[in-house]
């Protein structure tokens, strides 16, 4: 690459309209500017944003290589390149073109369209002399905000599937509090069916509220693992103790298959929310007398599986099975309570862990879901 540096310099102590003496150039090959040219021309070469210097007649005069990567042309170098030969794009034109006029310009969206679609805040300022003929050149900065718009519109994505989730259970509670007040309190039968449906979109609320806060505490890594061996049998039998009640209403057999003597390495209370999130689909989406078991199979990895005989999930929907807020069946995963974030809440933490979670599923028989926790990492020293 060009001497980006000695180039925008010389470009800078040129004047007007005359090129660049042979004084001003000893002066810039002095071995001091030397040393601080190289300094940040290494600095510019590894600047992942994309920097353009264009002369009056909008042509190249510097540039880094994030900027050729960005303009992508098939010349090994920007330089003399007309601008409109390196882009069609018409913002890009304009920013530069209102620097050469002396006016700044910031915060100018510049999207690219190949197969990898990349978007750039652009801020192009004038340089050298402005004496009200307009500027000697203009020197654009483009930075990378791909990331940060993607964040955004999961963020915008999230906040409208948050606020709709609770909305519908807010709007149920409000329509049975009006009823209850235009007289089904008067009828003792009606009020406590009314009732119990408000509690239960209430209690709706909470669940979702306490997941919605978990997942962001998850996300935004502000949850910090303490692994340690544990007995994984010993957890198993926890789990399924406070699944009993729910367990037998349901006429759901669990089965803890994990041999007495296994141990893993996991945070205990993360593991026993991951389990407990599986469990609980199991019994949720069993079929009556169904069962769900829970194994352990070694590897170099160990496995933890949770397998029920249910009705399964059609194989379209696997893939997305661990986002937010995606459901196989929007209804009855409501009507049981279902927040729609307990898979994405297994999946942060298995992955925090360091391993993975997987499903496998077959129509009519039943799903798999199977987490994949790395080894203690003293066991194989
Ligand atoms: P929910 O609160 O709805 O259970 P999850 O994130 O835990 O949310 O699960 C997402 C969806 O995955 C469920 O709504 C359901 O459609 C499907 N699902 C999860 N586990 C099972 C399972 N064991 N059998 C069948 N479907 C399941």
């Amino acid at each position: 690459m060009a001497k980006l540096i000695t180039t925008i310099v010389e470009f800078l102590k040129r004047k007007p309209s005359s090129s660049s003496s042979e004084a001003q150039l000893e002066q810039t090959n002095a071995p001091e500017n030397l040393a601080v040219s190289s300094l940040l021309e290494a600095t510019l070469a590894g600047m992942r944003e994309g920097l353009l210097v264009v002369n009056k007649d909008m042509r190249v005069v510097a540039s880094n290589a994030a900027a050729h990567k960005l303009f992508n042309p098939s010349v090994a170098d920007l330089k003399s390149q007309r601008l409109t030969e390196l882009t069609r794009n018409p913002a890009i034109y304009s920013a530069f073109l209102d620097g050469l006029k002396g006016v700044e310009r910031s915060g100018v969206k510049v999207e690219t369209h190949g197969p990898e679609r990349q978007v750039f805040d652009l801020r192009v300022v004038p340089i050298g002399n402005t004496n009200g003929h307009g500027a000697e050149g203009a020197l654009g900065v483009f930075f990378d905000i791909t990331r940060t718009e993607r964040l955004e519109i999961v963020r915008q994505e999230f906040l409208s599937n948050v606020s709709h989730e609770l909305r519908t259970p807010l709007t149920a509670i409000i329509a049975f509090v009006e009823t209850l007040e235009t007289g089904a309190m008067e009828d003792p039968e009606s009020s406590q069916r009314f009732l119990s449906i408000i509690r239960k979109n209430a209690s709706r609320m909470h669940s979702l509220i306490d997941d919605i806060l978990e997942l962001t505490a998850i996300e935004g890594g502000n949850v910090r693992l303490t692994a340690a061996p544990l007995q994984l049998h010993t957890l198993v039998q926890d789990v399924c103790a406070s699944f009993a009640a729910k367990a037998a209403a349901q006429d759901v057999t669990l089965k803890n298959n994990v041999p007495a003597d296994v141990m893993v390495y996991a945070d205990e209370r993360r593991l026993e929310q991951m389990l407990t999130n599986l469990i609980d689909n199991g019994i949720k989406f069993s079929r009556e007398r169904g069962t769900v078991a829970i194994s352990y199979e070694p590897g170099t990895r160990d496995k933890i599986l949770v397998q029920d005989n249910g009705d399964g999930i059609p194989a379209q929907h696997l893939e997305r099975l661990f986002e937010r807020f995606y459901r196989v069946d929007r209804a009855r995963s409501r009507d049981m309570g279902g927040t729609g974030l307990g898979l994405a809440i297994v999946k942060h933490l298995a992955l925090l862990h360091g391993g993975e979670v997987t499903v496998t599923s077959e129509l009519g028989k039943g799903t798999t879901f199977t987490l994949h926790l790395p080894p203690d990492p003293r066991r194989s020293v």
